[in-house]
């Protein structure tokens, strides 16, 4: 039985013919590659194209792949936001004054952890995953995205409305928009652990 590896996710199928599309990033057959068996590295025909580009690999593009700077850093917005969502519930439903403090802070501290999120993921996807636009990569980028847009709006809703969670209306918009925050950052983290996890084959 032949072995195929999909450039750009690492997926590895094994089958007399590599699939049409990859069923782990949506990648045309076109990326696959054949694995040789007894050394297990990848047929010669494929890489030449791509030696040149990874010598000329940065060094902060290394220091990101190496040290796993992505997943890393996106354990904060990804730890915090579902404590936030819980913490605007008392202070929506009994106006509890501290809680909605406590999550101001929560987001105000995952706002500030956002932009090495974003720096990281976008050197992984263009180094690693070589820029790809499948499905599965637009999609994660979009709700990268959408999640950031969500917590810029909420920082600077209670920033400049500091009273939004207690005593107005704008506390359910404002709750729904944490709730879309958490869905955001819940798809953007299921695919990038879809992608991190399915190839350890
Ligand atoms: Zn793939």
């Amino acid at each position: 039985m032949k072995k195929w590896k999909c450039t750009v996710c690492g997926y590895i199928h094994e089958g007399e013919e590599a699939p049409e599309k990859c069923p782990l990033c949506g990648a045309a057959r076109e990326k696959f590659v054949e694995i040789r068996e007894k050394d297990d590295s990848v047929a010669p025909t494929s890489t030449k194209e791509e030696q040149p580009r990874e010598n000329e690999v940065s060094k902060m593009t290394q220091l990101v792949l190496e040290n796993f700077l992505h997943p890393i850093s996106v354990h904060s917005p990804n730890g915090i936001i579902p404590m936030v969502v819980l913490l605007l519930v008392p202070a929506v439903l009994f106006s509890a004054d501290s809680f909605a403090t406590a999550a101001y802070y929560s987001l105000l501290f995952v706002l500030l952890a956002m932009p090495p999120v974003m720096i990281t993921g976008y050197i992984t996807w263009r180094s690693k995953y070589k820029g790809t636009k499948t499905a599965l990569f637009t999609m994660k980028i979009a709700a990268a995205c959408v999640a950031s847009a969500t917590l810029l709006v909420l920082v600077v809703w209670k920033t400049v409305q500091p009273d939004v969670l207690t005593a107005s209306a704008g506390r359910w918009p404002f709750f729904l928009l944490s709730l879309l925050l958490l869905a955001s950052v819940g798809i953007a983290g299921h695919l990038g652990g879809k992608l991190v996890f399915s190839n350890t084959k």
